[in-house]
């Protein structure tokens, strides 16, 4: 009971545990806030894969954190327990051993299991065509950065899954879920060209070296590096490729360049694509943008006590949300249209919608905020469906 609320504590969002610590104060409650400070700094860990196993291993699916429980058959289709039923169904129907739960040797088997799978699944997104087709929403990306690491396809999971299959011939479900998880963390720090190498580590762990090659767009990047935790398996399986200090790496996909001119090819450098939008623009959009993170993580919280169709429509909200804020980055001309209506409809959500565990003065800033933003874009609006009169009147 102790290590579950342990595990509790270290599964809070970062951020949440930080603006606790911060409102805590410095003050009385020092054994509370060292407390708090262990979990914080545990979650940390995690990123890292630096976890005890007594704290994070279970004896059962129903210890595992709730958002991974299937409660109906919607779960089982649509949500995180779509990933993992099959496996369920494979392990308690056709398993071929029984390792106990809380052994060791069970936890080193499931963490090098999920990583060697992990390792099929992720080549097999970039050779085999249709899984590539979502994959590649991971790596359309010109920057490299930790943003990078959060950037997948809404169509990840259902591809991936069969993979893991094997597995459940021999490792309980629980293990299973909780290394999927632990392998997905750890790759989300390796997107940085901050660090440059991690020295003896670089042999056996995929690091952020390691990834800057799987995500380059140069002829020696392309197919390597495919692992998870572990570098080992592109060394072992032939798709290794250490990063050229003296060839800069272009991320991204491969670009075709409309050109029959083998001289120009020759010369010619890929142009980043980049709108160069006004200072506050760009203000506007990241205020925005921290608004949806907010919500989103507030809903993620809160998810399992509402009803599902309420949550279907935040979900819808957050992404219609997300290509709003992507249209106006393009500058694209009705953006400014979409941007008024999804103002509009937040302001009417709160007045129709109680959120009982939300303090109402925070709620009305919201609500100003976006009535405001609201006003703006209405003009805005409005000066270009007038200017797309005029072109039409020509
Ligand atoms: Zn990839
Ligand atoms: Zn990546």
């Amino acid at each position: 009971m102790d290590n579950f609320h342990l595990h509790n504590n270290g599964c809070e969002p970062v951020t949440s545990v930080f603006i606790k610590l911060v409102k805590e104060g410095t003050g009385n409650e020092n054994i509370f806030l060292n407390e708090k400070l262990l979990g914080f700094l545990k979650g940390i860990g995690r990123m890292f894969y630096v976890v005890n196993p007594s704290e994070t291993t279970f004896s059962d699916a129903k210890e595992v954190p709730e958002f991974f429980r299937n409660k109906g058959y919607s779960d089982r289709l649509l949500f995180r327990g779509a990933e993992s039923y099959a496996y369920f169904y494979v392990y308690e129907h056709f398993r071929l051993l029984d390792l106990a739960w809380n052994l060791p040797i069970t936890w080193y088997l499931a963490a090098i299991g999920v990583d060697f799978c992990y390792y099929w699944v992720h080549r097999a997104c970039h050779e085999v065509h249709i899984l590539w087709a979502q994959h590649q929403v991971h790596h359309s990306s010109e920057e490299f950065n930790v943003a990078v690491g959060l950037r997948q396809s809404l169509l990840q999971g259902w591809c991936g899954f069969v993979f893991y299959l094997p597995l459940a011939f021999f490792i309980p479900p629980a293990l299973f879920i909780t290394h999927q998880q632990f392998n997905l963390l750890y790759q989300v720090w390796i997107h940085t060209k901050t660090i440059t190498t991690l020295g003896p580590l670089e042999f056996i762990f995929n690091t952020p070296q390691h990834h800057r090659v799987h995500h380059g767009s140069n002829i020696y990047c392309l197919d390597k590096n495919y692992g998870g935790v572990l570098i080992i398996w592109d060394r072992l399986f032939g798709t290794f490729a250490i990063e050229k200090k003296d060839e800069e790496i272009i991320y991204g996909l491969v670009f075709n360049n409309p050109s029959f001119n083998p001289l120009h090819l020759q010369v010619v450098a890929r142009e980043k694509y980049d709108v160069k939008l006004p200072l506050w623009c760009n203000i506007y959009l990241l205020i925005h943008f921290c608004v949806v993170v907010y919500g989103f993580q507030k809903l993620a919280g809160c998810h399992m006590s509402l009803n599902p169709f309420t949550v279907l429509g935040f979900v819808i909200y957050i992404i219609a949300s997300l290509t709003t804020i992507g249209m106006l980055f393009d500058n694209r001309p009705y953006a400014c249209v979409l941007e008024l209506l999804r103002c509009m409809l937040l302001v009417t959500a709160n007045q129709r919608i109680n959120f009982a565990d939300t303090d109402s003065p925070s709620l009305l800033i919201v609500e100003v905020f976006f009535v405001m933003s609201g006003l703006f874009w209405f003009l805005q609006s409005i000066k270009v469906l007038q200017i797309s009169l005029k072109t039409k009147g020509h």
